[in-house]
């Protein structure tokens, strides 16, 4: 039985107010912000399953008393009973902060280490949430500007010698030393443990040096940044951190992967988001939650290049899909014209996200159809089967929609 989903918009300050209440279509934009919109059973904000006739019921809650039924037997096997990956509309206004997330080994050491000290799981001072390891897919449905990983040495060398900043050359000299990760780790752990005001000067001066070059310079775009990071977070270190990581541009349809211990930011737009059912996050700069200088730099990731946006393979005419190494998800988007009808099999449990649209979705298995329309969700246990797409009304207008599932090979 495929059942439509009730889901959690999270708050957080950087949240777009319009663009989460645009694609749900709700009459006026949100009083306060709108950053993600969670699908799935990650236990801070479950999504709820609408079943007509019935009250709601948490999604975890559905898969702890059948996991077999409900996420299929290859995925109940190779997981245990809890959905896998967690889908997420993602809107940000404003940049989020730079952020890592950990490998497996280090999520599962991180979560008892924090749960033996006794640091509450809601804590404003944890890192791990949960014990899950937490790579991630950005999908832009609109043009996305985002910090991912640290530029090649040589290159962030150019851009520091065109800002020619006198005042940042003594943090410089390890990378001159030493252009590989080597020297970005050594630079990236002064700044992060710069005393507060020395940390402060040396991002107004960088900012005052950002400001004489943009315009003039192959690294405009990223000095124009550098001075909108410190608008918002004045004399953070994070301004001068983001300067080492490649700024990229993703065009609706393109999309980020992001393994452990990958530094990066989403500074603007939104996307659809899939990662493995995981919160656990190692701030490292623009922000004013808690950072853990010392666990951050264990996760990190000082591995330098460039990086190139993924672009989907087409699966069929009607289907394309972003690859990634991830076990736990795999992210598709179906797109259907007036008079289609396509057919798709779930070996295990999926989540559709009408993004565009309406369309009914109908189980093989003769079960109710259910009408999935802009902005909202469905379920589809893993033990569905075939089930069966088709564009809703009005006549003549397309669908899109995104189709979240398991990794299964
Ligand atoms: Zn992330």
């Amino acid at each position: 039985m495929v059942d439509l989903l009730d889901c959690t918009v999270m708050p957080y300050a950087w949240g777009s107010h319009t663009a989460i209440a645009e694609l749900t279509g709700h009459a006026s934009p949100s009083s306060g912000p709108e950053a993600e919109l969670w699908m799935g059973a990650h236990p801070m904000a479950p999504s709820r399953l609408v079943r007509s006739g019935s009250a709601q019921r948490a999604l975890p809650d559905v898969i702890a008393e059948s996991p077999a039924r409900e996420l299929g037997p290859e995925v109940s096997a190779s997981f245990g009973p809890r959905l896998p990956f967690l889908l997420k509309v993602l809107a940000a206004a404003q940049p989020l902060s730079l952020q890592a997330h950990p490998n497996e080994a280090q999520a599962k050491l991180g979560f008892e280490d924090e749960d033996r000290r006794g640091i509450p799981r809601d804590a404003a001072t944890r890192s791990y949430k949960d014990s899950s390891h937490k790579p991630e897919l950005l999908c832009a449905l609109v043009p996305v500007d985002a910090l991912c990983g640290f530029r090649r040495a040589c290159d962030t060398l150019r851009l520091f010698d065109e800002l020619a900043c006198r005042e940042l050359e003594p943090v410089l000299a390890p990378l001159r030393a030493s252009p590989d990760r080597d020297g970005i780790a050594i630079l990236f752990r002064s700044l992060m443990t710069m005393p507060g005001a020395e940390g402060s000067r040396l991002v107004r001066a960088t900012v005052a040096a950002c400001a004489a070059r943009v315009g003039s310079s192959g690294f405009a775009r990223e000095y124009e940044w550098a001075r909108r990071l410190d608008a918002l977070y004045p004399g953070d270190v994070g301004v001068v951190s983001a300067l080492l990581l490649n700024l990229i541009h993703l065009d609706p349809g393109e999309a980020i992967y992001l393994g452990a211990g990958n530094l990066h930011a989403y500074l603007s737009g939104v996307g659809v988001e899939i990662m493995a059912s995981s919160d656990n996050v190692l701030r490292g700069g623009l922000t004013k939650k808690h950072v853990d200088v010392p666990e951050l730099m264990r996760v990190l990731d000082f591995a330098d290049g460039p990086v190139a946006p993924l672009r989907a393979r087409a699966v069929d005419a009607h289907e394309r899909v972003w690859d990634t190494p991830a076990r736990e998800f795999r992210l598709s988007a179906i797109e259907l014209a007036r008079g289609d009808a396509v057919t798709r099999d779930a070996r295990g449990p999926e989540i559709l996200l009408c993004t565009r649209g309406s369309v009914v979705v109908t189980p093989g298995d003769g079960s109710a159809e259910v009408v999935l329309d802009q902005g909202r969700a469905a379920f589809v246990p893993g033990s569905t089967g075939r089930y069966t797409l088709v564009p809703a009304d009005p006549p003549g207008t397309n669908a899109s929609l995104y189709r979240a599932t398991v990794n299964l090979t």
